[in-house]
């Protein structure tokens, strides 16, 4: 199954995709994650790539294409995709290279996203999300250091929001057209958003399966 998480910079993506992961398996494939990776190499490509996005401006198509293609080759069926696609072009494509099955959209309020946003901060080493909002800690359970994005400054952060509404924004009514969308509220506690999307997956699977059993009754008769 490959899903797509859909919604607003610090809506909680990322976390979602590590319990998909952990719980279920997933293969999670952040582009976000990918360019940061990148950029901690230190060359003259990492270099280029921290220039775009602590402007918060968007990586062309072209490059992260390229980076999502390569990560792509290492997963299995089961696929979580976190950050991409961000464009019309970027999900045209990829409904070139492979068949979607959902997409989940999280609905946030935007006063609550740029409260996480501030007080976000990332491991070092493996990636996974914290908020000192929530948990005064340091360090990751891994033992990484937890560090702010420098993305996630305040001038930046209302740069990624103008793009997220002009770019990927419009991805919603795509994939609606599509009848792929499901929509959630993102709740305060993750576990309940991932819960929640849980139920939605399998009720629609539990749909599809009925359908089809109809459809194999019909034939029978
Ligand atoms: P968030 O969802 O919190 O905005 P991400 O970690 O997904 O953060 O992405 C961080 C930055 O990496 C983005 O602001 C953008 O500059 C770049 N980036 C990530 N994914 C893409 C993509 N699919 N296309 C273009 N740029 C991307
Ligand atoms: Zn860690």
């Amino acid at each position: 199954m490959i899903l797509i998480l859909l919604g607003a910079p610090g809506c909680g993506k990322g976390t979602i995709s590590k319990l998909f992961q952990e719980r279920l398996n997933f293969c999670h494939i952040s582009t976000g994650e990918i360019i940061r990776k990148t950029i901690a190499l230190n060359n003259e490509f990492g270099e280029m790539l921290r220039q775009i996005i602590t402007k918060g401006e968007l990586v062309s198509d072209e490059i992260v294409l390229k980076l999502l293609c390569e990560k792509l080759n290492e997963c299995g069926s089961d696929i979580i995709l976190d950050g991409f696609p961000r464009t019309l072009f970027q999900a045209k494509k990829l409904d070139e290279i492979a068949k979607i099955d959902k997409v989940i959209y999280i609905d946030t309020p935007y006063d609550v996203i740029k409260e996480r946003l501030a007080g976000r901060r990332i491991c070092q080493n493996c990636g996974k999300v914290y908020n000192v909002n929530l948990h005064s800690m340091n360090s990751c359970d891994c033992g990484g250091k937890l560090i702010q994005r420098e993305d996630d400054l305040p001038h930046v952060i209302e740069e990624r929001f103008k793009i997220y509404e002009e770019e990927t924004f419009p991805l919603i009514e795509f994939y609606s057209n599509q009848d792929k969308l499901i929509k959630v509220k993102s709740s305060s506690s993750s576990n309940d958003t991932f819960n929640e999307i849980l139920s939605f997956l399998e009720i629609k699977w539990w749909l599809l399966q009925k359908k089809k059993w109809i459809a194999w009754e019909f034939q029978a008769r």
